[in-house]
């Protein structure tokens, strides 16, 4: 009994320490939940269909591995007779078993007491192995399939994580988008694997083990079951206790995590500001809390198995005392070998029925989880591939009429009224301060949005009918937030044009004035950046954030002011190297500092998201007006302090 509750504890895929974690309310007096458990589930029911020869294999081995574990009761219950009947003529075996086991027992029938014992307890070893056997397949075959789903499913979130639009992406945090394809993922699995292979194996030892139980004294299983009722409820009413003091520790728990991570990530700021103390404070603190908590449900857990023990203590001593009364009372059927083969049952059934509450929590978890998991298959992204899927020429003519666009999460209207016309290989440039709208603009030309009012057209297509991906090609996009992946400088460059080859990345990265610094590297184009590469200056991320546009061959070009760290000598160069590159293609330049170098065909100074003055350099020179201001103020700033100080404005 003992090694059957100790083999809970190490069942590899049974997190003991998170045993029966949550159940909040029994599933099975509490129906409607359960169905409402069984409904969120049912949506990963195809799954299930299309492992199913797999599945429905793992229930074959399910009912194999117990059917020669009951066996072994029978079979030492028989041994026992027949010492007992050596020793005390007349109480010999005298009933019906098991067909395998009445074939076995045959087989003896001409032997001495010695060699049928002998054979006997060969033949449990070798029914041990067999059912050992059969477990081995039954977790390869159900622990397997929960794997496989469990991959099917990240994929499957995975993907559509990626078809969501900016808007998603707005509105939830990357924290709850990892949680549910991870955790969530995995506590699915807990019920698609361990839940359900245990509670396929609770019935088929529940349906042998009453079967020959009752097939061989109706009366002692009776006396053998009766605890088993108390038993459900105590473990009924201990999980719920478990569950709410598990449930706080887990919120302590990511509490702690999220404060360790920020003191790790945020070390420089708690060193320079020397808070190093008051830092060690707040997370004591938090670890007294989580500890103080902890050791309260190992208390609570350290009663679940005593108490657990004691009533499969209580339903075995039953068993002996009414056994061992009718033997010595002489009762028909009575046997001593029955006695010893209730005991074995009653330890059989020991592991599975404490897994009930088990089995119960990690469904209920599941379906919690699965319902978050659902919230976010069941999100349309507001913009996707239009049916149309048109292709237009992209350097042709760009239209925005009468463009009015709010930002729905924030209810901040960020552009107004807006009507532009960029033409065919023109060289744009839109200035002004920040917050009045540039990146706006440029969000709404590669249609990370939807504008509420007025028309975008791409030579006169609506970009509300152009193929998706087709426009998000064909427009190379800088943005103003850098972000650089965790890899190569080789593989960031290159992330622009898959496939590209050494000499595109190289000339890409001597274009955007970066190839020299990158050979200053140790390992050059191979040199790892991010948390554990290399740390680059603002300014070397912005201009390998160029070279990456710059890879590709495209027909638009938006720049979004991805040369403010950058320091004028470099930028200059940076321009003269984008007036070759730029020679054919639209060009969008957002920037909050003016180039001299670059002769704009049009500059549009925008203004709380509406076009406040345009021209081109000379024509707003003369207008004398706020871009005229800026100019001069710029132009004096920089005799001042040096180019490197100024900005168009702020
Ligand atoms: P700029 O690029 O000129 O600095 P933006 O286009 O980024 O200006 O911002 C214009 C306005 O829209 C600002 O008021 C800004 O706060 C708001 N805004 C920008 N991006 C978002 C967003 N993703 N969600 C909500 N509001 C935004
Ligand atoms: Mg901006």
């Amino acid at each position: 009994m003992q090694g059957q509750l100790i083999s809970l504890q190490n069942d590899p895929v049974t997190p003991s320490r998170h045993l029966p974690l949550s159940i909040s309310r029994c599933p099975f007096i509490a129906k409607p939940l359960f169905l409402r458990c069984m409904k969120q589930l049912a949506t990963i029911n195809h799954f299930f269909w299309k492992y199913r020869y797999r599945f429905f294999l793992g229930i074959i081995f399910v009912i194999l591995t117990n059917y020669f574990r009951i066996l072994a009761p029978q079979l030492t219950g028989y041994v026992v007779n027949t010492v007992v009947g050596n020793l005390q003529p007349g109480a010999g075996h005298q009933r019906q078993n098991d067909v395998l086991v009445e074939k076995i027992i045959n087989l003896l029938d001409n032997h001495t007491m010695g060699e049928k014992v002998l054979w006997c307890s060969v033949t449990l070893l070798v029914l041990a192995l067999v059912s050992g056997f059969f477990m081995f397949m039954m977790r390869q075959t159900i622990i397997v399939m929960s794997r496989l789903i469990e991959y099917d499913q990240k994929n499957q979130v995975f993907t559509h994580y990626q078809r969501l639009d900016s808007n998603f992406y707005k509105t939830h945090s990357t924290g709850d988008l990892m949680n549910r394809i991870s955790e969530d993922v995995s506590r699915v699995r807990m019920y698609t694997g361990p839940a359900i292979m245990y509670f396929i194996n609770l019935a088929a030892v529940l349906g042998f083990s009453i079967f020959f139980m009752y097939k061989a004294s109706p009366r002692l299983t009776l006396v053998a079951l009766s605890p088993l009722p108390i038993l459900a409820i105590t473990i009924y009413f201990v999980n719920t206790i478990i569950n709410k003091k598990s449930e706080r520790i887990q919120a302590l728990l990511s509490q702690l995590t999220t404060n360790a991570q920020e003191s790790y990530s945020g070390i420089r700021v708690i060193k320079s500001f020397v808070q190093e103390k008051a830092m060690l404070g707040f997370f004591t603190a938090n670890s007294d809390e989580y500890k103080k908590n902890a050791l309260g449900l190992a208390k609570t857990e350290a009663i679940y198995f005593p108490s657990m023990a004691l009533l499969i203590g209580i339903s075995t001593l039953f068993t002996i005392m009414v056994g061992a009364l009718d033997v010595v009372n002489k009762v028909p059927g009575a046997e001593v070998g029955k006695i010893v083969e209730f005991v074995m049952y009653i330890q059989l059934l020991t592991f599975p029925v404490s897994a009930i509450g088990w089995t119960a929590s990690m469904t209920q978890r599941a379906a919690a989880s699965q319902k978050r998991i659902n919230e976010f298959l069941l999100a349309k992204p507001t913009i996707s591939n239009p049916p149309e899927r048109l292709r237009p020429s992209l350097s042709s003519d760009i239209v925005l009429e009468k463009v009015d666009f709010t930002y729905s999460h924030t209810g901040i209207r960020a552009i107004k009224n807006f009507s532009l016309r960029i033409r065919k290989g023109e060289k744009i440039a839109i200035v002004g301060k920040t917050g009045s709208g540039k990146s706006t603009i440029a969000q709404l030309l590669l249609r990370m949005y939807d504008p509420q009012q007025g028309s975008i057209q791409y030579d006169s297509v609506s970009i509300t009918k152009i193929d998706l991906d087709y426009l998000r090609e064909g427009v190379s996009y800088v943005p103003q937030d850098v972000f650089l992946f965790s890899d190569t400088v080789y593989n960031n460059i290159a992330f622009g044009l898959p496939g590209a080859a050494k000499e595109q990345v190289v000339k890409a990265a001597i274009d955007a004035c970066v190839d020299k610094e990158i050979n200053g590297f140790t390992e050059g184009y191979n040199t790892m950046i991010g948390e554990r590469g290399v740390t680059l200056s603002g300014g070397q991320k912005q201009r390998i954030s160029i070279a990456r546009a710059l890879i590709k061959n495209p027909a638009v070009v938006i720049f979004d002011d991805c040369l403010s760290a950058v320091d004028a000598k470099t930028e200059k160069e940076i321009l003269s190297n984008l007036n070759n590159y730029l020679e054919d293609k639209t060009a969008i330049i957002i920037t909050h500092r003016i180039f001299s170098l670059l002769s704009f065909d049009k500059i549009i100074v925008i203004e709380d998201g509406a076009i406040a003055e345009q021209g081109t350099h000379e024509s707003l020179l003369q207008q004398n007006g706020y871009y005229a201001e800026m100019y001069n103020r710029q132009q004096r700033q920089e005799r001042e302090t040096g180019p490197d100080a100024v900005e168009f404005s702020s």
